[in-house]
């Protein structure tokens, strides 16, 4: 019998738990708090004068090693939204021609409603409402909550207090992120480096990624330990010694850029997981996401299919 399903997060886990629910005859109602696609596979705009920046601001890449990841990333290759990209490694992926490129195509099939935070599910097992700022939507059979687990406590608490506590105990680590534009890229520069530290942990060329334009877009990422010291830092405060850690390492003056400009991702990486899922039946209450199974594109993708079909086993 086909159900009414409420899912709070449109990031890769909650799409993934929606495409299989609906492919079983279910009807999902999605929401994300974001503007637009991606929640941490977004991609970022940034416009100066006439010309776009375009960042993967979160994500950077994705393995692809599941039997069942694989046929779908397979999918996404032949539709042209998804690539392999070498630099990163043999078995590194990106979405194509921007990160969020997979998932703005599930989100449009969805019809997603962005610029909606769920701030709380009322109602009662079978028949649960989520409120948001203006509007309560619902009823709904069951919910799905696939958001980062420092926020996902916040809601299950009146309902899942075991759930509530199990999220709380599996906190995720932050991520400073600077976005740094040149004129002219300088020459020389590895499209990928991995850095041990101090400050920063990732410097990638986006315009190296497949499909991409080739207008300069480079992403610096600092380490969890030095972000979360200096997690109190402005943006603009942030961004100029990470472009200084970055200057450190290479071997020729860097120019002026034109663009820099960070971002705070607050609950960026999580641990290892728990359980893949988590799911109440008597309740209808499920959670997956990335901090259930591994801190991974593929993890949470993998968590919210898990999730979809513990449902419909149930
Ligand atoms: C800086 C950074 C670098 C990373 N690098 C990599 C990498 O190279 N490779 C890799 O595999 N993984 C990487 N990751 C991890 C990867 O991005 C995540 O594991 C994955 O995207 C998590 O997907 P998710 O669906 O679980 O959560 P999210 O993508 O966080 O999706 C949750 C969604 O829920 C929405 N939301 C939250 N609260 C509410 C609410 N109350 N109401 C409505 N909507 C809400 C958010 O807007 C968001 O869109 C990186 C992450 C970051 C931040």
């Amino acid at each position: 019998m086909s159900q009414r399903i409420g899912i709070i997060g449109a990031g890769i886990s909650g799409l993934s738990a929606a495409q299989r629910l609906i492919a079983a005859g279910h009807a999902v109602d999605l929401f994300d708090k974001g503007r637009g696609p991606g929640g941490r596979m977004s991609t970022r705009r940034e416009r100066i004068n006439d010309t776009a920046y375009l960042f993967d601001h979160g994500a950077q890449y994705f393995t692809v090693r599941d039997p069942r990841f694989v046929s779908q990333v397979e999918h996404w290759v032949q539709h042209g939204l998804a690539a392999r990209w070498p630099d990163a490694g043999p078995d590194a992926f990106v979405g194509t021609p921007m990160m969020c490129s997979p998932l703005a195509h599930l989100c449009e099939r969805f019809g997603v409603r962005f610029g909606t935070r769920i701030t709380a599910i009322t109602g009662a097992p079978s028949a649960w409402y989520l409120r948001a700022e203006n509007e309560t939507f619902g009823p709904y059979a069951q919910v799905i909550v696939a958001i980062p687990s420092e926020q996902a406590a916040d809601l299950l608490t009146p309902w899942a207090v075991d759930f509530a506590q199990t999220a709380r105990a599996h906190p995720s680590q932050p991520c400073w992120t600077t976005m740094v534009s040149f004129s002219e890229d300088p020459p020389d520069l590895a499209p990928v480096m991995r850095i041990p530290g101090p400050v920063l942990a990732w410097v990638a060329n986006n315009a190296a990624k497949p499909g991409r334009a080739k207008t300069s877009a480079w992403v610096l990422q600092a380490t969890p330990d030095w972000t979360a010291a200096y997690i109190d830092l402005s943006r603009e405060d942030a961004a100029a010694p990470m472009f200084a850690a970055w200057q450190a390492l290479v071997s020729h003056p860097l120019p002026q850029p034109v663009l820099l400009k960070a971002h705070l991702w607050r609950y960026a990486r999580t641990g290892e997981g728990v359980d893949s899922l988590l799911y109440n039946k008597a309740l209808g209450l499920g959670l997956c996401g990335d901090w259930l199974k591994g801190p991974r594109v593929e993890a949470a993708w993998l968590s919210g299919l898990e999730l979809a079909e513990a449902l419909l086993a149930a």
